[in-house]
């Protein structure tokens, strides 16, 4: 940049510092810092303007337009050039800016005087508060160091409004981290819970952006690179001499690091007169705001790296978010997106989780559901409006985080809570009870579990024992595959803690949503549909034996019950099956112990298998009707896909006619039949299947105590009756007819 320009920008900031520390109003600020970039760029306007809600954009302050438009003119998000400023998040320059394209012209603000217009947003980590306007009445483009000057000057504007700075009347200058917010995302896992925000990554809050020091800025910015540089060193030797693949990863990450383009770019800023901060912030934000728009899935794992990397240096430079001992006692847990292990690391004290992304199938959500702690996901915008401390009501049955709420809806909230701990009370008072019914039937309920930490819930919920124990959670927590000897060690704890009640082991049903961070990932098109589960076991035996191996030790003599996920036909229970003799053999010509029994079974997840010759069914020891895949098969409908997720019910009578179908099969081979998709948890599901003449439940500890609940009201057949009755009269679903005769039932 030429030296004057440079010197030019240094100034107008100095000016603007002043003006922005001065103690007046919000408003008297705004105006002050139009008429300073007004006459610093030589134009007969310059203009602010700010949303007032997510889709309007309100004219804040001008120099140069008429003032009785100021809060009155208003335009769409898109709307003419300067929604368009903001919508695109990119520059506008034009010498003629009636002949652009969306071009509207707005009579009260007497702008038909001027030809050009240059609108910049200002924006903030990504995020567009607003757009900065520079008007002239000569047919001028704006040089690329004019508009670079004016991209400095948004970002101070945008710093100090999220600091509060321009504060005023009105909806466009109210302050912001204030107001009640409401998130409606998606429920991942059900419950309700109050607490304080606990960001994961704390937002660093920038106080100083602009400096009058350069050369000491640039010392800083410097000094802190160097910091950041040596920590991706020091986590690259560690990753290198663990696994060679994370190295690499590490090693693009390194090269970012180094970056001598992303350098230059900052110091620049900084020799224009930004503080380093702020110059790191810039770059954080061109690198958000690019990544909002690009599809390239490799572009946006580096824009990640960058994002990340401005992360660190903040802190450093800031020496915010370091200290993480500042958790509130009632912590709900607010981030973009969370991997399973980071979650591990903050265990169960947080009262809920509010994700801006994340998926219900994610192991991350799984985690959560293991713990039972109320989770929302998909609530867009949360990490950008909350602030560590707010209050917050998590809403995980109806997929709602209330942020600040007001009076009234905390009230509500708090009932809404204390029915829930009367019903736990419920709960609790008949956990050493059977699951019998009023007509003797006795329901086995079990747990669903994949980690050590869910063990201690087998007393807790009053579970029967463990129906299916997903093993690749173990796989996906880690940062490189697990030996044999460790796999070994915890399957013995798993089984010491189940203290002789079974426990289903699935062996690793990885692919599809699950990919081990340690294993090249495959790409597929349909991945739900592809290499996965004992496909991948088959083709790839090392793993599956090296499993079935630390199984078999790991059960040290007590029986043993091992099934393999997503069989389809006959053939693969078999080899899979014979993969187990083998294993067997081998231990005892080791002269090993074996265990006490073996209990070799299948998971039904997709239709076929219901249709498989009779010997699957004598063979199989038992089977276990894995609800989730299967209903994604059944009625082709993606479980990730929210869109077409809920489109279609358990309660269909189809798909009961499908259930009966395996129901009788099982029975005609006397082979033991379970259900552990997520469906068996929840009451009205669990009724209908018993009904059905299902005996074993498997599911989420939390629900053992309600499905348990429902369950000891009813008769079954009195249940069946309900079911056939609507059956007969052509019902595509019996939820209805049961849920209403449930209202009857004691
Ligand atoms: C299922 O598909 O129902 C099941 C229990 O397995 P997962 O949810 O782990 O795929
Ligand atoms: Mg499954």
């Amino acid at each position: 940049m030429p030296e004057r320009l440079e010197s030019e920008s240094r100034k107008l900031l100095g000016r603007l510092r002043e003006a922005l520390a001065s103690d007046s109003e919000g408003q008297a600020r705004l105006n002050r810092v139009v008429d300073l970039i007004a006459s610093s760029m030589q134009a007969e306007v310059c203009s602010i303007y700010l949303f007032r809600d997510a889709e309007t954009l309100e004219l804040c302050a001008t120099q140069g337009l008429e003032q009785d438009s100021v809060h009155q003119t208003r335009m769409r998000l898109g709307e003419g050039l300067v929604g368009r400023t903001a919508k695109s998040g990119s520059i506008v320059n034009t010498a003629n800016a009636p002949a652009e394209k969306g071009f509207r012209y707005m009579p009260e603000t007497g702008e038909e005087r001027y030809s050009s217009f240059c609108g910049v947003p200002i924006q903030r980590l990504g995020d567009v508060l607003g757009v900065l306007v520079v008007q002239t009445k000569t047919e001028r483009v704006m040089t690329p160091d004019e508009v670079y000057a004016l991209e400095i000057v948004a970002m101070v504007i945008a710093e100090m409004t999220e600091l509060g700075a321009f504060v005023g009347e009105g909806a466009a200058l109210s302050a912001l981290h204030q107001k009640p917010v409401v998130f409606r995302g998606t429920m991942a896992q059900e419950g309700t819970s109050a607490g304080k925000v606990y960001l994961h990554e704390p937002r660093v809050v920038v106080t100083n952006p602009i400096s009058d020091d350069p050369e000491g800025e640039k010392a800083r910015l410097n000094e802190a690179v160097e910091v950041l540089r040596k920590s991706v060193d020091n986590m690259l030797l560690g990753a290198r001499s663990v696994d060679a693949e994370q190295g690499q990863v590490l090693e693009a990450y390194r090269m970012f690091a180094n970056s001598s383009s992303w350098m230059r770019r900052m110091q620049d800023d900084v020799q224009s007169g930004l503080s380093a901060e702020a110059a790191v912030e810039k770059e954080q934000s061109l690198a958000r705001a690019r990544l909002s728009k690009s599809p390239d899935p490799y572009l946006r794992e580096r824009l990640h790296d960058l994002d990340d990397l401005s992360n660190r240096l903040l802190r450093i430079l800031t020496g915010q978010g370091e200290d993480r001992s500042d958790m509130p006692d009632d912590p709900i847990l607010v981030a973009r997106n969370i991997g399973p292990g980071e979650l591990l690391e903050y265990g169960k004290k947080l009262r809920g989780i509010v994700l801006e992304e994340g998926s219900v199938g994610s192991h991350a959500t799984i985690v959560a559901r293991a713990w039972a702690i109320p989770l929302v996901i998909n609530a867009k915008g949360i990490t950008r409006e909350a602030l560590n401390g707010d209050t917050i009501l998590v809403d995980g049955d109806q997929g709602i985080a209330h942020l600040r709420p007001d009076e009234t809806v905390q009230n509500a909230f708090r009932d809404k809570i204390a029915m829930q701990a009367r019903a736990q009370e419920r709960y609790a008072s008949i956990r050493d009870l059977p699951a019998e019914t009023r007509c003797g039937n006795l329901i086995s309920l079990q747990m669903n579990a994949g980690l050590i930490a869910d063990l201690p819930s087998l007393e807790g919920s009053g579970a029967d024992g463990v129906g299916l124990f997903r093993t690749e959670l173990q796989f996906l927590i880690r940062n490189q595959m697990p030996q044999r000897g460790e796999l070994s060690a915890l399957y013995d704890r798993v089984l010491n803690a189940a203290d002789g009640r079974r426990v289903a082991f699935r062996t690793l049903d990885i692919g599809s949503d699950k990919v081990l961070p340690y294993m090249k990932p495959n790409d597929e098109p349909n991945p739900a549909m592809g290499w996965r589960a004992i496909r991948v076991g088959l083709d790839k035996p090392g793993v599956l034996r090296m499993q079935l191996q630390a199984l078999l030790r790991g059960s040290a003599g007590r029986p043993l019950a091992v099934m393999f996920p997503f069989i389809t036909q006959i053939s693969e229970f078999r080899a899979a099956k014979a993969e187990m003799d083998k294993a067997v053999d081998r231990e005892i010509r080791l002269g090993h112990p074996i265990p006490a029994k073996i209990e070799v079974g299948a998971m039904l997840e997709t239709p076929s298998l219901a249709f498989a010759p009779d010997a699957f069914f004598e063979e199989a020891d038992f089977i276990s009707i894995g609800g989730n895949d299967l209903k994604q098969f059944f009625f082709a409908a993606d479980r990730e896909n929210e869109r077409v997720r809920r489109r279609y019910d358990t309660l269909d009578v189809s798909f009961l006619a499908f259930l009966q179908h395996v129901i009788d099969r099982c029975a005609a081979t006397n082979t033991p039949l379970s259900f552990c998709g997520e469906d068996a948890g929840r009451p009205v599901e669990a009724l209908c299947f018993a009904a059905l003449g299902l005996r074993t439940l498997s599911m989420r500890p939390a629900s053992v105590g309600p499905v348990k609940h429902m369950l000891r009201r009813v008769d079954l057949t009195e249940v069946k009756d309900v079911m056939d009755a609507a059956i007969a009269k052509g019902d595509q679903s019996v939820r209805r007819a049961v849920s209403d005769w449930l209202v009857y039932q004691v």
